[in-house]
């Protein structure tokens, strides 16, 4: 199978890695958003958020919180975004599960600026039941 982020970590590929562990590892984005922008991956190759085992992602997670106060106390940015790209139709282009850590600053060039909808009457409901009848705990 070919995928960077499993090269990375076999450290077949470059990365400016910023922490790993057994399960985890964080690099930065080598196309940052805004610099200092990471990535944190579980270092088993699954392809997206729904395909992690539960300790992994609590792992990943843990570390993600980590690495996003590293991002914050050094970079002193105004904000930052925690996302996780899952399917093309959202933007993930690298099939490797991972988080994006983007440092964020008042006016810098990226946005997310949808054109918001209103639930017609009675159909918020409607999504609500669709959804809680897929809850499976
Ligand atoms: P996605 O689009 O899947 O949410 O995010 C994948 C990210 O991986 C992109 O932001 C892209 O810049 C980054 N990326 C792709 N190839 C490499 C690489 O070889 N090295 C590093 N460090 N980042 C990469
Ligand atoms: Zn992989």
């Amino acid at each position: 199978m070919n995928c960077i982020f499993c090269d990375i970590v076999e450290k077949r590929a470059k990365a400016e890695i910023l922490y790993e562990n057994d399960l985890v590892i964080s690099f930065l984005d080598i196309r940052p958003v805004n610099y200092g922008h990471a990535l944190v991956i579980p270092k088993n190759h699954y392809k997206d958020f729904l395909s992690m085992p539960k300790s992994e992602l609590d792992e990943v997670i843990k570390i993600t919180q980590k690495i996003s106060s590293a991002v914050y106390n050094s970079l002193k940015p105004d904000g930052f975004n925690v996302i996780t790209n899952n399917g093309t139709a959202a933007g993930q282009s690298v099939f490797h599960f991972h988080f994006h850590i983007i440092p964020r600053f008042t006016n810098d060039s990226f946005s997310f600026r949808p054109q918001l909808k209103n639930y017609e009457n009675g159909t918020m409901k409607e999504y609500a039941e669709k959804i809680k009848s897929e809850i499976k705990l």
